[in-house]
């Protein structure tokens, strides 16, 4: 891998419209949505991965598992979770491109049983990036780069505080973005300041 370094400025491509979609994203609606509870600020940004089959990547399949189409003769895992309901605001392939499910104005289904410095149901406040990858390989340099420009806005747009890992906010349930994902990399392409990952204790 090579050295991450600060993204340039994403541009207003990567800035959220007043709608809560973000211009440079594929669309691709989830129907797994719904209002966030009023008055709520958006401070946080998870960070997820997700492969469908489980290791593979590029198949489709993780959209049709958001948009509730996903086809469970396709694997013996997909019949699974065809059932289950779930969302994330976005996604990031393995090529670096952006997806975007639900607008950042809405409350995507992607956070689960989690809790953030003592408070509850993080997907009331948050912002759930699925990065396209598993736990035991290494990320592409494309998904950081846009992982990193897309929070870059995302801190820009909303009052977010802090960026966490699924395993965060859900330890002992969760293990992504896993032991692989570069989170010093990370922040140093995406320009935050180290007590914006509280949960990252290896920073300087
Ligand atoms: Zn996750």
């Amino acid at each position: 891998m090579p050295e991450l370094r600060l993204a340039p400025d994403p541009g207003p491509g990567f800035s959220p419209d007043p709608a809560g979609w973000v211009p440079a994203a594929r669309r691709v609606p989830s129907p797994n949505f719904d209002a966030r509870p009023a008055h709520m600020p958006v401070d946080l940004v998870v960070l997820h991965n997700i492969s469908l089959p489980p290791g593979q990547f590029g198949s489709g399949d993780i959209e049709a598992f958001f948009q509730n189409r996903l086809d469970p003769a396709r694997h013996p895992f997909f019949a699974t979770i065809c059932q289950v309901r779930v969302s994330a605001h976005f996604l990031v392939t393995r090529e670096g491109e952006m997806v975007q499910f639900v607008s950042c104005l809405d409350r995507a289904w992607h956070a689960g049983q989690s809790e953030f410095l003592g408070r509850p149901r993080c997907n009331d406040f948050s912002i759930g990036i699925e990065i396209e990858g598993c736990d035991d390989l290494p990320f592409a340099l494309a998904q950081y780069h846009t992982t990193a420009a897309l929070v870059r806005a995302l801190f820009a747009a909303y009052p977010v505080r802090a960026v966490a890992g699924h395993s965060d906010i859900a330890p002992g349930r969760k293990t992504d973005p896993g032991p692989h994902f570069d989170w010093t990399g990370f922040a140093a392409a995406a320009g935050l300041a180290p007590a914006l990952l509280p949960y990252r204790k290896d920073l300087p």
